[in-house]
């Protein structure tokens, strides 16, 4: 992430009472059109804002209320840890970011990398630019398979290559497979055989939830009072996925011939 710390604008109410700066939302894919508009970064923050508030070109990041740093019913305890865990591919089009606005996905992160204190919390790594190494928020879901509800149960701050085994399915059909590999054996000591077990039973799980049907459980969000957009109905997901599977091959299948020798 580029962000070049800059002094405060001149304001031209500066002497006035009223120019305490104004924190925004900023999403990172707007940073620039923000910036652009006047905002600037507070690197003790991690934050844009508005330094004249307010800024009539910043309104649309004015922030709103602070999401809680615990969830309603959110339990950060659950899904400790560096696993594989694949998406079932009726889940596949309906993550969190789809559901939300870009601004509500950006007040939603800020408190889940603070509370991680900006460590990933599989590995404990922090952000690295130089290794194109970032933090990003995963989603952790229970699965009721006999209610066929997929339940948001957690965020959780992970780095990039510790989000990237975690989908292994991506690395798998993104050509870093090996990558991934090396990365969930570092991070958890398993031998290779180990690993390989834990992809082969990664996609065992993957090929039994995929013939299920899932109706997403997002009240963890809507508790807090973010805005869910409502997903595309669950038959139709399945239409998407199963168009997604012909353009290429279940992903976890490949992952387990590839270490299986
Ligand atoms: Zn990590």
């Amino acid at each position: 992430m580029v962000h070049e710390p800059t002094a405060p604008q001149p304001c031209a109410r500066e002497s006035g009472s009223i120019s305490a700066r104004a924190y925004l939302d900023v999403p990172y894919a707007e940073k620039d059109a923000a910036k652009a508009l006047g905002a600037r970064w507070d690197p003790a923050a991690r934050r844009w804002y508005d330094p004249c508030p307010p800024s009539a070109g910043l309104q649309r990041w004015a922030a709103r209320a602070e999401v809680p740093e615990l969830l309603p019913g959110e339990d950060r305890a659950f899904g400790s840890g560096l696993f594989v865990d694949l998406v079932p591919a009726s889940c596949w089009f309906t993550n969190v970011r789809s559901c939300v606005s870009s601004v509500d996905w950006a007040r939603l992160r800020r408190p889940v990398l603070s509370r991680a204190r900006h460590r990933c919390e599989a590995c404990g790594n922090g952000e690295d630019r130089r290794a194109r190494r970032w933090l990003e928020v995963h989603e952790r879901w229970h699965y009721d398979e006999p209610g066929g509800v997929q339940a948001l149960r957690r965020l959780i701050c992970l780095c990039s290559p510790c989000h990237l085994v975690t989908h292994f399915g991506y690395a798998n059909v993104t050509g870093r497979t090996d990558e991934a590999f090396a990365h969930l054996r570092r991070v958890t000591g398993m031998n290779q055989p180990q690993a390989w077990r834990h992809v082969h039973d990664a996609e065992q799980v993957w090929l039994r939830r995929s013939e299920q049907v899932w109706e997403l459980d997002l009240g963890m969000l809507t508790g807090a009072g973010i805005a869910v957009r409502r997903p595309e109905p669950a038959e139709q997901r399945l239409a998407v996925a199963e168009e997604a599977l012909r353009r290429a091959d279940p992903p976890a299948t490949r992952s387990a011939r590839g270490h299986s020798a």
